[in-house]
């Protein structure tokens, strides 16, 4: 099964979709580099501001996504991406439109919950039977802390999911094929089999989506889907921090729940 196909947005970005989770009544897309207005190395889809972009382009590249989606930039919601493991459940925005200090949110409103990255992995874990819907970003430092873990815990305590009912898409992240770290990374991360092999010189090839997807399995998700894409491997499709030196855009993953976002 394809996990996403891509779209062309009516207003010029090129995202990726997700038919599975549009069929069980969610609207979910991350955005690739394509599509927008940014130039250099923010070439052009940049959805961040924070990494020294052109507002200007950046609020012109958010206006083609919100609008080719249909979503209402009134009800997107962000977290802060500390690279903490802090997963928060909110009903209404919060004045500024985004909460501090959390790596992850979860939702059963008519809210659009909105994370940036750039080789980082997007997790979404969608629970169908309660209409549960968590947004997580995690790094190597989240994914150390277990943060996806976190978020079905937040889904459990507050709105009474069963992980068995849960499924879980992870999106285009950088992987072992390019995830070159030291040990010390390795020394962090919760053991899994196949998580990472061996590099030589005391460094290791790390495979965050497969950490995250055995502790997703660890917790009890009953489907696990990731897509396979690196973003270091194809830059000139996705934006990579480590491929790119640091100085690079940010893609996002936006998803609203139920289909009154759906364009
Ligand atoms: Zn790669």
């Amino acid at each position: 099964m394809k996990v996403f196909y891509t779209d062309r947005l009516s207003t010029g970005p090129l995202v990726l979709r997700s038919r599975e989770l549009e069929r069980r009544g969610v609207n979910a897309a991350f955005t690739t580099r394509l599509g927008g207005v940014s130039e250099g190395p923010y070439r052009s889809l940049n959805m961040a501001f924070h990494v020294g972009d052109r507002p200007e382009d950046v609020h012109e590249n958010r206006r083609r996504v919100l609008d080719g989606l249909g979503i209402d930039p009134e009800r997107v919601v962000g977290c802060e991406q500390v690279h903490g493991s802090t997963v928060v459940a909110v009903e209404e925005r919060p004045e500024k439109g985004w909460v501090s200090g959390a790596d992850g949110l979860v939702t059963t409103g008519p809210l659009t919950l909105v994370a940036f990255f750039a080789d980082c992995v997007p997790v979404f874990i969608f629970d169908p039977v309660r209409g549960v819907i968590a947004l997580v970003h995690a790094g190597w430092r989240g994914t150390a802390k277990r943060i996806v873990a976190r978020a079905v815990k937040v889904m459990e305590a507050t709105y009474g999911s069963r992980p068995g009912d849960c499924l879980a898409v992870m999106g285009p992240s950088i992987r072992r094929c390019c995830y070159e770290v030291e040990a010390e990374v390795i020394r962090a991360m919760p053991e899994v089999e196949s998580g990472w092999v061996a590099a030589g010189r005391g460094r290791y090839y790390l495979d965050l989506p497969a950490v995250n997807a055995a502790i997703l399995r660890d917790s009890g998700v009953g489907d696990i889907w990731d897509c396979g894409l690196c973003t270091a491997c194809d830059t000139s499709t996705f934006y990579s921090y480590r491929a790119e030196g640091g100085v690079t855009g940010r893609m996002a993953a936006i998803v609203t729940l139920g289909r009154s976002g759906a364009s």
